[in-house]
């Protein structure tokens, strides 16, 4: 059973239980409010926590993996400035990443959007438009923008996918009605960089590696300067510690 299911079912008690102490004894309302706001207060919590599968399932590393393996996944490119860079950082140490790109950059950047895939680099769909008020899309429209990106994807580097990646982490009731239908795979991260919000790379290295452990999948974006001395320094930490650094479809296929 769903997070989400077990919630509801456990207010729903909560709230009988308050009506029947109120039938016997009289209770003040706000008894009522408080409960009502500490259920919509949880439900709006799941949808920014992937990791308690609140709306939705999603792969957020791999449990119980002792292999020193770990996904690194860069997410809203590609990007014309540092996406290549990104590459040719993964190739000098032999390391494979996912990459979960926006179809409209897909669009704008055809070029850099193949070298990604040319470079042996798994794809993963994170939405068309990446817009501000996604997470208040309709299933409808959550079905256009999956299915837009994934058009993009297909008809420019002549892949497929079935992972989805969702724009801020978000999940909802209508985000899990589309995936339904479209049945990819929902992939979050159990290691959050941060990088879009710190500027010191420093500090991004810092939070990353005390949190690196076999199974991990780890949230880097492509999109901006500090992803280059963040992802060199983490590349040889890694090479350091005799981890390998291998694609979602591989972590997720490692028995
Ligand atoms: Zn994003």
């Amino acid at each position: 059973m769903r997070n989400l299911q077990i919630t509801s079912i456990a207010t729903l008690f909560m709230f009988l239980f308050l009506v029947l102490c109120d039938t016997f004894n009289g209770i003040a309302l706000w008894w009522y409010v408080l409960l009502i706001s500490i259920w919509l207060l949880v439900m709006a919590m799941g949808s920014f926590h992937m990791r308690w599968n609140f709306y939705l399932k999603a792969f957020t590393s791999k449990k119980n993996q002792t292999t020193k393996q770990i996904a690194l996944t860069f997410d809203d490119g590609p990007n014309p400035n540092f996406t290549l860079k990104v590459l040719d950082l993964l190739n000098q140490y032999n390391a494979k990443a996912t990459f979960f790109c926006i179809g409209v950059n897909v669009e704008t950047y055809p070029e850099i959007f193949k070298s990604i895939i040319d470079n042996g680099h798994d794809i993963g769909n994170h939405s068309f438009s990446h817009d501000a008020m996604i997470a208040f899309n309709s299933t409808e429209t959550w079905l256009n923008e999956i299915k837009q990106a994934e058009n993009s994807i297909l008809r420019i580097g002549g892949k497929k996918t079935n992972l989805f990646r969702p724009p801020f982490g978000v999940t909802t009731p209508k985000l899990a009605r589309a995936l339904k239908v479209t049945e990819h795979k929902v992939i979050g991260w159990n290691i959050r960089s941060y990088d879009t919000v710190t500027k010191s790379p420093e500090r991004i290295i810092k939070r990353i590696t005390k949190q690196i452990k076999p199974g991990a999948i780890l949230l880097l974006h492509d999109k901006q300067p500090n992803v280059l001395p963040v992802l060199e320094h983490l590349l040889r930490v890694l090479q350091k510690w005799d981890y390998q650094t291998v694609t979602i479809n591989e972590l997720l296929n490692e028995k």
